[in-house]
C-alpha cells in the first residue's frame, strides 16, 4: 500500500500517518519528492484500513499497489530515479556509457584500457576483480589487488568504477574502491548479498538473472530498495532461450517494459546479451532506441588473448565506432552522450 500525502501536508501530519502505520506493525519507506511526500507501507502487520487511513489529515489518497514490488514501482515513484555517476547523471537525458574489460588482468592492462575507453567517449570504467566463472578452474579474478588497480585507473582518468561483488562479506571491501557495486546475473537472487548491498547505500548495478523474469528482477531490486538505498540501476544482459547461436538472447522487450513499470534506470549489456562482438553494435543501438539509460560493454585491447569473455569484447577502435553511432542515434531519441565531441571537432 502507498499513502500519497497532499502537496500542502505538514511535517506533523506526515509523522502522524507514519506513527499510525508503524503502530499496526509495518515499516515505512518515505519518498520525499519535490511535489509531494509518498509513504510506502512495507512488511506484514495487522490489516490496515484503507478508508481510515485516507481520512487522516494531510492524506491525498491511499493506493493499493497490485504488484509484489512496491518501492520499485512507477506508482510509488512516478518520476524517473536519477543519481550521479562520476560527473554525469544516470537516469536523466545523459546516457551512461560504461566500458572496460570483463576482468581486471593487470595494472598496466586496466590503466591502458581505461584511457582508451575514456578517449572513445566512455563515462565509467567496468572490470571484474572477483569473477563468477562457470568452471572453478577458470581465472577467478585478481581480488583486492585488482580493486587497487581499478582505483588507480580512476585516479588517472577520472572515470568512476563499476565492479562486481559476489559475497556479502566483501561488500565493505569492494565499496571502499568501487563507485558502483555490480551484482551479477548468477547472484540476482542471492538475498544476503542484496541485503548487504542495500545496507551499504552504495549505488548498485543489478543484473537480471539469466533465467529470471522481469518481475523477479524487480523483486530482487526491492530487497536493495527496502533498505532505503534508492541508487539502483537495473541491467538487461540477456536470458537463456532455446537459441544457441548467440550466448544469450538479449531481451529487448525488457527495456520498454521496465521503463513503463519502474522508475529505476535501465542499463543494457549487449556484450553478455549476444556473446559475439560482431553483433554487439547492432544490439547496443537497438537498446538505446528502445529507451535504455546506458550501455555496459566489454572492451579489450586484444580480445583474442583476454582472460575472460574475449569472444564478445570489442577493440577500443570498434568501441569508438559504436559510440559515434550512439551519438547520432541519441539525438533522434532525445538522449545525449555527455562525452560527445562537438560536431566538426
Ligand atoms: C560480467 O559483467 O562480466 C558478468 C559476469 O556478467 P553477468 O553477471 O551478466 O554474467
Ligand atoms: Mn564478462
Amino acid at each position: 500500500m502507498i499513502v500519497v500525502m497532499a502537496t500542502n501536508a505538514t511535517a506533523r501530519q506526515i509523522s502522524e500517518v507514519i506513527a499510525r502505520i508503524r503502530a499496526m506493525g509495518y515499516e515505512v519507506h518515505l519518498s520525499e519528492g519535490e511535489e509531494r511526500t509518498i509513504i510506502g507501507v512495507i512488511g506484514r502487520g495487522d490489516p490496515l484500513d484503507k478508508e481510515q487511513l485516507s481520512m487522516q489529515e494531510g492524506v491525498h489518497e491511499v493506493l493499493s499497489v497490485t504488484h509484489p514490488y512496491k518501492i520499485a514501482s512507477r506508482e510509488y515513484h512516478p518520476e524517473a530515479t536519477t543519481f550521479a555517476l562520476g560527473q554525469h547523471t544516470v537516469g536523466a537525458k545523459d546516457l551512461a556509457l560504461i566500458a572496460g574489460p570483463c576482468s581486471v588482468e593487470g595494472r598496466e592492462e586496466i590503466i591502458e584500457i581505461a584511457h582508451a575507453v575514456k578517449e572513445a567517449g566512455a563515462t565509467a570504467l567496468r572490470g571484474g576483480a572477483f569473477k563468477p566463472r562457470t568452471s572453478p578452474y577458470s581465472f577467478q579474478g585478481m581480488g583486492e589487488e585488482g580493486l587497487k588497480y581499478l582505483a588507480e585507473a580512476r585516479e588517472q582518468t577520472g572515470l568512476p568504477i563499476v565492479t562486481e561483488v559476489m559475497d556479502p562479506s566483501l561488500v565493505p571491501l569492494v565499496a571502499e574502491y568501487a563507485d558502483v557495486l555490480q551484482i551479477g546475473a548468477r547472484n540476482m537472487q542471492n538475498y544476503t548479498l542484496l541485503h548487504a548491498a542495500g545496507k551499504s547505500h552504495h549505488p548498485v548495478l543489478l543484473k537480471r538473472g539469466m533465467m529470471s523474469t522481469i518481475e523477479e528482477l524487480l523483486m530482487a531490486a526491492e530487497y536493495i530498495l527496502s533498505h532505503g538505498n534508492m541508487r539502483v540501476m537495473l541491467c538487461e544482459r540477456g536470458i537463456r532461450t532455446f537459441e544457441t547461436y548467440t550466448r544469450n538472447t538479449f531481451d529487448i522487450n525488457a527495456i520498454p517494459v521496465l521503463k513503463d513499470i519502474t522508475h529505476l534506470p535501465i542499463i543494457a549489456d549487449p556484450s553478455h546479451g549476444v556473446g559475439k562482438w560482431e553483433y554487439v553494435e547492432a544490439v547496443s543501438l537497438a537498446a538505446v532506441a528502445a529507451g535504455a539509460d546506458g550501455l555496459i560493454l566489454e572492451v579489450h585491447q586484444d580480445p583474442e588473448s583476454a582472460m575472460s569473455d574475449g569472444r564478445q569484447s570489442l577493440t577500443p577502435k570498434r568501441y569508438h565506432e559504436l559510440v559515434k553511432k550512439t551519438v547520432a542515434l541519441a539525438n533522434l531519441v532525445g538522449r545525449n552522450v555527455p562525452t560527445a565531441q562537438p560536431v566538426g571537432a
